[in-house]
């Protein structure tokens, strides 16, 4: 099994097995084994679900710190455009740009002009796309990794452009190492990140190869040095002006915003895990076939709701909201040169050169005879359990439980609702599982 990086871990010491993170997993990734919950690696898909819901606060996010950029002798942060939404109203992306330099960045690049151009390359694509619809956005990791998980046959809908934020990395290390005559692998591109899922997709990409981003800093461990780093900040002092931030890209931080701002027809946003799986349902019952598009997201409207934000999730929404009006009535025009955009989607600038393939769970035996020996077994066990998902056994459902018996991963006598007189027939079916 290929070894997976994950951007959670579960602190053994503060675990007390109530079964929370087990029960709230999308993926059925968790088991409680000895009253402490294990991760399955190959099923997670660093959701973070799990960590919000713990309340021994026994689930940790994995990001980096500051320390990361003195490994670098120039150090780009890129900002989330979600981290535009932390701060008063009256503060404006100019001003917090300037505060992330202050606060030992030697540069700020604002992703939003990055996600306006993917925003019509995505757009350029769906014009292009004749296979099957709807086509599906991949700027959420977590995204990309539900489906190599439980819908491996959406796979081909992803829609295979490279993400905002890797495109802006990539860019910015190129010119800066001309600019600057440094060799790119000494410039660090740092991702201000509202979620730990970011931090797989630098870490471990879906699609394969090597990000252009370096790590990830939360959100919510860079907002109080910012917010003392703009005190008394002076509009002279900034280096990127308002007018040069792209309306098209903020709205990337809200579910829906690229669907809204493109004007795509026959588009879908939707956010929150359980919602996503649903559409994804419908999607592969072939209900959605009329649908161009769908943008989704894990978190509730979208990156906003990030783990690793500070603000309330609907404060912030209605702050992107009201920053995109601002930006209007500013008339603010930077927005990507659309006939740029078509040149370069012609070269291929835009595209992800890996395919993304699905991820292989566990199988229940190494060769085919012994896989439907067990599937038979598992049917057996399954079909004498009562049924009711109760989870005291440790395993999500009692299905699950069914397979981790076969595999050998549980014992029978974990489920305390079987009559003895089930327990016995269980035990001569599945001797191994017993052992
Ligand atoms: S991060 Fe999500 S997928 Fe992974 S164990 Fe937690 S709830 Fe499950
Ligand atoms: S929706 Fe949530 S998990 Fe997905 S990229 Fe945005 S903040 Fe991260």
């Amino acid at each position: 099994m290929e070894q997976y990086y994950h951007s959670i871990y579960f602190d053994e010491e503060k675990c007390n097995g109530r079964m929370r993170c087990m029960r709230v997993c999308p993926t059925q990734a968790i088991r409680i084994r000895n009253g402490k919950a294990k991760m399955i690696e190959e099923r997670c898909i660093d959701c973070g679900e799990c960590t919000t819901t713990c309340p021994q606060n026994a689930i940790l996010p994995l990001t980096d710190s500051f320390s990361e950029l003195s490994k670098f002798k120039y150090n780009i942060a890129i900002p989330s455009p979600a981290l535009y939404a932390q701060f008063g109203r009256e503060i404006l992306p100019d001003k917090v740009l300037e505060g992330v330099r202050k606060i030992g960045f030697d540069e700020a690049y604002d992703v939003a002009l990055a996600c306006g151009s993917v925003s019509f390359a995505i757009q350029e694509y769906i014009r292009d796309y004749k296979g099957q619809k709807p086509l599906i956005s991949n700027s959420c990791p977590v995204i990309v990794r539900l489906i190599q998980v439980k819908y491996p046959e959406l796979i081909d809908l992803i829609i295979p452009i490279e993400p905002p934020r890797e495109i802006a990395a990539r860019e910015m290390k190129k010119g800066k190492s001309k600019k600057l005559g440094l060799k790119e692998e000494e410039i660090g591109a740092i991702y201000l990140t509202p979620c730990p899922a970011k931090m797989i997709s630098i870490k471990q990409p879906a699609e394969g190869g090597k990000s252009h981003l370096d790590g990830a800093i939360s959100i919510a461990d860079v907002y109080a040095p910012l917010l003392s780093a703009m005190e008394g900040l002076n509009k002279r002092e900034y280096k990127q002006s308002l007018e040069n931030i792209c309306i098209v890209g903020i709205a990337w931080s809200i579910a829906g915003g690229i669907c809204r701002t493109l004007r795509l027809k026959n588009s879908l946003g939707v956010s929150g895990l359980s919602h996503v799986i649903k559409i994804f349902d419908d999607v592969v019952s072939g209900k959605l076939k009329n649908i161009d598009f769908v943008e989704a997201y894990a978190c509730i409207e979208g990156c906003v709701g990030g783990s690793l934000t500070v603000e309330n999730i609907y404060i912030s929404y209605n702050k992107i909201l009201k920053l995109i009006e601002t930006l209007e009535l500013r008339k603010n025009k930077a927005c990507p040169d659309i006939r740029e955009i078509r040149r370069l989607y012609k070269e291929d600038y835009f595209f992800i050169r890996e395919k993304i393939n699905p991820r292989p769970l566990k199988p229940l035996a190494e060769n085919i005879s012994d896989a439907i020996k067990k599937m038979k077994e598992k049917d057996e066990i399954y079909q004498s359990l009562p049924k009711i998902d109760c989870g005291v056994c440790g395993s999500p459902t009692c299905l699950a439980f069914a397979e981790d018996v076969v595999k050998g991963e549980a014992k029978i006598s974990d489920c305390i609702l079987i009559s003895s007189e089930k327990f016995l027939k269980i035990k001569q079916v599945s001797r191994k599982g017993e052992n």
